[in-house]
């Protein structure tokens, strides 16, 4: 038996939640999740909820897995904890980087672990700093990201970050890390094709190289499809053309993939979906959905022969690099997406249903558009509709109609996330069969149905 409100007058007291308004602390009451199957979780009150989500953008595999328990519980009781530092190591370790470097592109070979998305961009961030000063250009130490990504909470990720509201707390960004704007069509694309308008955002690359000296840029980095910003996906130019500008300058590339990594566009690694080939790439979520907390960075060759060279030790690790229990629980989540042919499905199959049975919700009076690559989706809610895109008119900000529709979609059993400007996202597990996506559909619609009703 669960006591709903004995939990959350506990909750109220004593937990300060990530990304809240403390203010609003005792007017908030907390949902509590208690169980979860498959695609589903279900509240302390027992109301099954089909995850749109899938968590955090991390469940790739679903919920229930009891291999993946099985994997931690013989790995807890056989070796519950050992480090990786110095030239220490384990079987987990060596077995999960292995693995990494098999599924990942050709040109990376090696894996450096962290505990989380987060940790591994800090990691990024000395890394490329190390690798320039090993190669004899210190001063190569800027590191360029874009407005409105989303590369974690620590201090280097919320300064590669580009979220005004993180930036605040902090005095952020750190020094050395820097913006220019993200590709989203919606919001600067008006009067142009879609390709026209990815070479353009692709070029403020190239003018913020040249407006900062290309010998003191040491790296950009993006998410392939911008996640928590809004699953931003930049129109086909874009990425192959940032691809050139790195190339043309020297300037190493990095993909935030911890949304994007382990099937969710389709392919292993979504770079791998927008056609390029970064010099590294951060991991995290689905590379163990959630099972437990596992992240890193793949090192392409590029840099790791230059690590490799004589001289200059990288002084940088945690505790939990290398986690066993995170690692089996990953070996074991990776079997299961090679097993059940998941990359593959969601690229060939389930992806495209989903996007055309999503993108048809654009057909709903409340929707302005519905855009949706892989296993993500984003839509508009909208008071008008225009006769395009750009001459959709949103709702008044302090309406919170984004707000009010997640809150009927929770009434009707789905989770969905809402951003500031109404839109709604979706990043369900990547197990989700035709028939899950016609049901998730359905309780869209109702939610929508309900918010137009209000
Ligand atoms: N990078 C991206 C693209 C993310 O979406 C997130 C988390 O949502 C992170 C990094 C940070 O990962 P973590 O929360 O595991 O530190």
């Amino acid at each position: 038996h669960i006591d709903t409100q004995c939990l959350q007058a506990s909750d109220a007291a004593h937990h300060l939640h990530p990304f809240a308004d403390y203010s609003q602390k005792h007017q908030q009451i907390s949902r509590v999740i208690v169980k979860g199957e498959d695609i589903y979780v279900w509240d302390s009150e027992g109301r099954r909820l089909l995850d749109g989500m899938a968590g955090l953008w991390c469940m790739n595999v679903g919920y229930g897995r009891k291999r993946i328990a099985d994997a931690v519980h013989a790995q807890m009781t056989r070796l519950a904890y050992y480090n990786t530092f110095f030239h220490t190591t384990h079987p987990p370790a060596v077995e999960l980087a292995a693995k990494l470097v098999e599924i990942s592109p050709p040109q990376f070979n090696h894996v450096f672990f962290a505990g989380s998305g987060s940790e591994g961009n800090d990691t990024v961030v000395r890394l490329v700093r190390h690798y320039w000063a090993k190669q004899g250009h210190p001063e190569r130490k800027i590191i360029i990201s874009r407005h409105n990504a989303y590369h974690g909470s620590t201090m280097a990720g919320a300064s590669l970050g580009g979220w005004p509201s993180m930036h605040q707390q902090g005095d952020l960004p750190l020094a050395g890390i820097v913006h220019i704007g993200q590709p989203s069509y919606l919001e600067g694309g008006r009067g142009k094709t879609p390709e026209q308008f990815g070479l353009e955002a692709a070029s403020w690359l190239e003018h913020k190289i040249l407006e900062l000296g290309a010998d003191k840029v040491a790296a950009f980095i993006g998410e392939p499809v911008q996640g928590a910003g809004g699953v931003i996906v930049p129109p086909p130019t874009y990425w192959p053309e940032i691809q050139r500008i790195c190339g043309k300058y020297g300037v190493l590339l990095v993909a935030d993939e911890v949304v994007t990594g382990f099937g969710r566009l389709g392919h292993w690694f979504g770079s791998t979906y927008f056609g390029i080939q970064p010099d590294l790439i951060t991991f995290a979520k689905g590379v163990s959905s959630g099972y437990v907390p596992l992240g890193g960075v793949l090192v392409g060759d590029r840099i790791a022969h230059a690590l490799m060279a004589k001289g200059g030790e990288f002084n940088h690790g945690f505790t939990y690099s290398g986690h066993p229990i995170g690692c089996v629980a990953a070996l074991e989540n990776i079997r299961i997406i090679e097993e059940e042919n998941l990359v593959a499905q969601v690229r060939d199959d389930t992806g495209p249903y989903l996007k055309q049975r999503f993108e048809a919700l654009a057909q709903h009076p409340l929707v302005g558009d519905a855009g949706a690559v892989g296993f993500l989706g984003g839509l508009n809610l909208v008071r008008h509709k225009g006769a395009t895109v750009h001459d959709n008119v949103p709702f008044d900000r302090a309406l919170e109609v984004g707000m009010l529709c997640r809150a009927h979609m929770f009434g009707s059993g789905v989770i969905v996330r809402t951003i500031p400007g109404d839109r709604l996202l979706i990043s369900p597990p990547l197990t989700m069969t035709r028939a899950q996506i016609d049901e998730m559909i359905a309780l869209i619609t109702t939610g929508l149905d309900k918010t137009l009703a209000e």
